[in-house]
């Protein structure tokens, strides 16, 4: 199908921050064939298919959402007050009562919550990832999907203990190289596998070469989380006998092909360890703001790092992590022009692209990009005047006024409505499979929370 978009607003998000106003994109074969100023290009393919007139309109790339775990979607209301008390008391414990099933079905929902807010490219971890990679290729959109590997007896580290298991090991690296086999480069590309050992101090030295190595063999990008607290700095030390920057490093966890995920309880020589590396980081300001930590975001842009934007988990509108982006390195900073909404949104585009190694292929509007692009009414309550389209997406923007969305030039998203799948049913089951899996919950820890005995 070929389609044009003309009398829009067009934020290109180039190097130069082009801004075409009336301006125009025109998408054939799943690419950007044109972008520029609208009379000239409506003028060159008047025969598209569907014209959507633009006016009032603005056209944006599509969200790269770099560090997300759809599934954990279930502590939505339950994990943003917990603190640190998340990890061990929450996400462990849910990890061994959680169905495959529940995880599918709720991992749908935040896809379809994702994509209704202008995210067209999302980098994936969970356990059972395999799982949601059917759904991924149904909605259409692009996504990173990673095996997050973990060989610490969960059990254990409720107590705060740390016993690695050679079987657990052995298993997930199975599921991870064979997801990566089974899935990788699938859905017409869409589909890519990562490999994500969840952190420094839930895996061994042995599955982080392991990991390495496997990510080598198949030509696959890493991720790790990395520096989200002194709790995991001691940690590592006690369990490794280094600092989790230096265990990273010395395992294959930094390099131009690693995303650092957080990175808020750095220093000095952990920062040089990320530039001097080219490892990319996945800032996430809105979770971290709720864990009462922001990492030092501009620090690392001006050191060169790479700096993308991700929502983590529970949440839902991307606009609020750009916003987060924002307000988050400005309280950092104490300045009141810290980090400025045209930076935001290059995070929340190029940022991510770059991050996953697809900066050639998507992140802006250029000539021969793949078509992942949004289109954000302007006529609406809360964006008028248009004074500053940029500033208007980065600060006062939301998942509703995005009205539609495409991904290789495929509309997902049409008046404001999912296309590809049934919105009301994958609700639904969502809700069900919480309630399912909490009761589990429950019954085995005790209560909402579980307590280290
Ligand atoms: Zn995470």
């Amino acid at each position: 199908m070929s389609l044009l978009i003309k009398n829009a607003t067009v934020l290109t998000v180039d190097a130069k921050g082009t801004i075409y106003n009336p301006g125009a994109v025109y998408v054939e074969k799943g690419r950007i064939v044109d972008v520029g100023p609208s009379d000239a290009v409506a003028a060159r393919h008047a025969n598209a298919q569907r014209v959507i007139d633009g006016r009032g309109k603005v056209v944006a790339p599509g969200l790269v959402n770099a560090h997300s775990h759809v599934g954990f979607t279930i502590f939505r209301g339950r994990s943003e007050d917990a603190g640190f008390n998340a990890p061990t008391g929450l996400y462990f414990p849910m990890a061994t009562v959680m169905t495959r099933e529940d995880r599918a079905s709720i991992g749908a929902l935040n896809y379809v919550e994702l994509l209704r807010s202008g995210v067209t490219t999302t980098m994936e971890l969970e356990e059972d990832v395999e799982v949601l990679a059917p759904f991924v290729e149904k909605l259409g959109v692009r996504s990173a999907m990673g095996e997050l590997l973990s060989d610490a007896d969960p059990d254990a580290m409720v107590k705060g203990e740390f016993k690695f298991d050679e079987k657990a090991n052995a298993e997930q690296m199975a599921r991870a190289t064979g997801f990566a086999e089974r899935w990788h480069g699938k859905a017409d590309g869409r589909i890519t596998a990562i490999i994500a050992p969840n952190m420094t101090i839930s895996s061994s030295r042995e599955q982080l070469r392991q990991a390495r190595a496997a990510a080598d063999k198949h030509g696959l990008r890493l991720t790790i989380h990395l520096g989200w607290s002194d709790f995991e700095k001691k940690t590592a030390k006690k369990i490794h006998g280094a600092g989790s920057f230096e265990f990273a490093r010395d395992n294959g966890f930094l390099g131009k092909d690693v995303v650092a995920t957080h990175c808020y309880v750095v220093d000095d020589s952990d920062i040089d360890l990320l530039a001097k590396t080219g490892s990319h980081v996945a800032h996430c300001p809105l979770m971290n703001a709720f864990r009462g930590l922001i990492a030092p975001a501009n620090e690392f842009r001006k050191r060169g790092i790479n700096v993308a934007l991700g929502i983590d988990n529970m949440f839902a509108d991307f606009f609020d992590v750009i916003r987060s982006a924002v307000t988050c390195a400005r309280i950092k900073m104490a300045h009141p022009t810290a980090l400025m909404a045209t930076d935001a949104l290059e995070m929340a585009t190029m940022g991510g692209a770059r991050a996953m190694g697809l900066e050639k292929e998507i992140g802006s509007l250029e000539k021969g990009k793949r078509a992942d692009l949004m289109m954000m009414d302007y006529n609406a309550l809360g964006l008028i005047p248009t004074l500053d389209p940029v500033q208007n997406l980065a600060y006062h923007a939301h998942a509703r006024d995005v009205e539609l969305v495409m991904v290789d030039g495929r509309i997902l998203v049409d008046g404001g409505e999912v296309k590809s799948v049934d919105r009301k049913a994958v609700i639904a089951e969502a809700a069900n499979a919480s309630n399912s899996a909490w009761g589990r919950f429950e019954k085995k820890y005790g209560g909402p929370i579980a307590k280290a005995s």
